[in-house]
C-alpha cells in the first residue's frame, strides 16, 4: 500500500506542482489568478477522468465526488487548500488535496464506491497572499463568509476581488453562502511546516489541537533627545523600555514552558538614528498557546508587566490587541479512532498540536474534524525548500486512505 502510494505521488505531484511554478522558485498560485484557475480545472479534469463526478461551487471551491451507496446524503470531506503564498513549496495545502484524491481513487479501485458519499475538496483560499482576507474557500462552505466583507478589497496591483474572481468565472454570491447540512466529518491531511516530528523520528502526527493566538501592537512613547547632553539619569529611552520587556516576557515564556510560545517579530524605533534618544518604539508581540485560559492569564500577565515597566521609567504605552483567536481542539472523537488506528497499523505516530493556522480549524467548530500531519525536512515551509521525504509523503496518504476507509467504506 506505502509503495503504491509512493508510485502515485511521484506520478501525480510534479504534474500538480508544474501550474503556478515560478520562474523565481517554489509555486506562486495566488487566488484568481491564471495559475490558480488553471490549477483547479486541470485537477478537475483528472479527477473526472478517473470516475469522480467534480463541480466547482459559487466561489471557486473545487469538488470530486464518490456518491455512497447506503447513506449518499452523508458526507465525508478530506481535501486541503489549492493557492500558496509568493513562492511558497509545492506541498503546503495542494498535497492535503491530491492526496485525498489519491487514497479515494485507490479506495474505489479496491473496495468499489462508499457507503457513504467521499468528497474530495480543492479548497480555493487559505493563505491571504493575494487579497487581505484568509480562509475563503473553507469559511465559504461552513457559512462564516461575508460577501460584504470581500465586496470592496483589493490586491497589491489594485485589482478587486470581484473583479478577479469574474475573470475566473465565478460571482460573488450576493449573500452568504449558507453552511453546508451534509457533512459528517473533515479530514486534512498537510505537513508539519515545523521540526517536530523530524526531530522525533516519526512520520504522522495525529493533531488534537489547533493554537490559539493573540496579537498585539505596543506604541512606547518616551522623549527623543540628544545622545551626547542628555545624561543617562534624564532618558526616557523607549528602546531601553523595550529591551527590559522582551527580556522579562521571554523569561517568562521560558518558564511557562511548551505549549506557550512567545515572539517579538518586529520592532520599530524612531528616530532610529545612532544620536538620538529613541522617543518612540514601536514592537508587536505574537502569543500562542492550545489552551485559551492559559493564553488568556500569560498574556495579561505581560500586559500587566509592560504597564509596570513603563510606568518605573516614566514611558507612555499603548497596547492594541488586534487579533484573539482562540484555540481549536479537534475532534475527540475523530482523534481517538485515528489514534487506535496508528496503533492498530503499528504507524509510528505522535499526539501534537499544530502551531500554525489550517482550514481545519474553519470546519473544527461545526463538523467534527481532525488532521494528520507529515514532518517537513529542516522544518521549512512558505519556501521553495518546503520538502518532505517521499516516504513520509506515502505513509501520510496511507494513513489518510486508511481513516478514509473506515469513514466512509464502513458501516
Ligand atoms: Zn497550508
Amino acid at each position: 500500500m506505502t509503495n503504491h502510494f509512493r508510485q502515485a505521488i511521484e506520478d501525480t505531484l510534479p504534474w500538480l506542482s508544474s501550474f503556478g511554478a515560478d520562474p523565481a522558485g517554489g509555486l506562486t498560485r495566488l487566488l484568481y489568478s491564471d495559475e490558480w484557475l488553471e490549477t483547479q480545472l486541470a485537477f478537475k479534469k483528472r479527477m473526472s477522468e478517473s470516475g469522480l463526478e467534480t463541480r466547482f461551487d459559487d466561489v471557486g471551491n473545487l469538488y470530486g465526488r464518490l456518491t455512497g451507496t447506503r447513506y449518499p446524503d452523508e458526507v465525508i470531506l478530506s481535501g486541503s487548500h489549492i493557492d500558496s503564498v509568493v513562492n511558497g513549496g509545492n506541498l503546503d495545502g495542494q498535497f492535503g488535496a491530491l492526496a485525498a484524491w489519491l487514497a479515494a481513487s485507490w479506495l474505489k479501485e479496491t473496495y468499489g464506491p462508499p457507503l457513504r458519499t467521499f468528497e474530495v475538496v480543492a479548497l480555493a483560499e487559505e493563505e491571504g497572499s493575494r487579497f487581505p482576507y484568509v480562509f475563503w474557500g473553507s469559511k465559504n462552505i461552513v457559512g462564516l463568509a461575508n460577501p460584504s466583507d470581500v465586496q470592496n478589497i483589493t490586491d497589491a496591483k489594485g485589482i478587486g476581488f470581484t473583479e478577479a474572481m469574474n475573470a475566473c468565472g465565478f460571482t460573488l454570491p450576493s449573500s452568504p453562502v449558507p453552511a453546508r447540512k451534509d457533512l459528517r466529518a473533515f479530514v486534512e491531511l498537510h505537513i508539519e511546516q515545523g521540526r517536530v516530528l523530524e526531530a522525533n523520528k516519526q512520520p504522522i502526527g495525529v493533531v488534537n489541537a489547533i493554537v490559539g493566538q493573540r496579537r498585539y501592537t505596543i506604541t512606547l512613547t518616551g522623549e527623543a533627545n540628544h545622545a551626547g547632553t542628555t545624561p543617562m539619569s534624564y532618558r526616557r529611552d523607549t528602546v531601553h523600555a523595550f529591551s527590559r520587556i522582551c527580556c522579562e516576557s521571554i523569561a517568562k515564556a521560558n518558564a511557562h514552558g511548551d505549549p506557550l510560545v512567545l515572539t517579538f517579530g518586529k520592532v520599530d524605533p524612531q528616530p532610529n538614528t545612532v544620536n538620538v534618544v529613541p522617543g518612540k518604539t514601536l514592537f508587536t508581540i505574537d502569543c500562542r498557546h492550545t489552551d485559551a485560559d492559559a493564553l488568556k492569564a500569560f498574556t495579561a500577565e505581560l500586559e500587566a508587566d509592560m504597564q509596570r515597566i513603563c510606568h518605573e521609567m516614566e514611558i507612555g504605552i499603548d497596547i492594541d490587541l488586534w487579533m484573539d483567536e482562540a484555540p481549536v481542539p479537534m475532534d475527540v472523537g475523530l482523534v481517538q479512532q485515528l489514534t487506535a488506528l496508528c496503533e492498530k497499523e503499528n504507524l509510528n505516530y505522535r499526539l501534537m498540536h499544530s502551531g500554525a493556522g489550517h482550514d481545519a480549524q474553519i470546519f473544527a467548530p461545526t463538523v467534527p474534524t481532525c488532521m494528520i500531519f507529515m514532518p517537513s525536512i529542516n522544518g521549512i515551509s512558505h519556501n521553495p525548500l518546503e520538502e518532505t521525504l517521499i516516504g513520509d509523503l506515502a505513509e501520510g496518504v496511507k494513513t489518510l486512505a486508511l481513516m478514509l476507509h473506515q469513514l466512509a467504506w464502513t458501516e
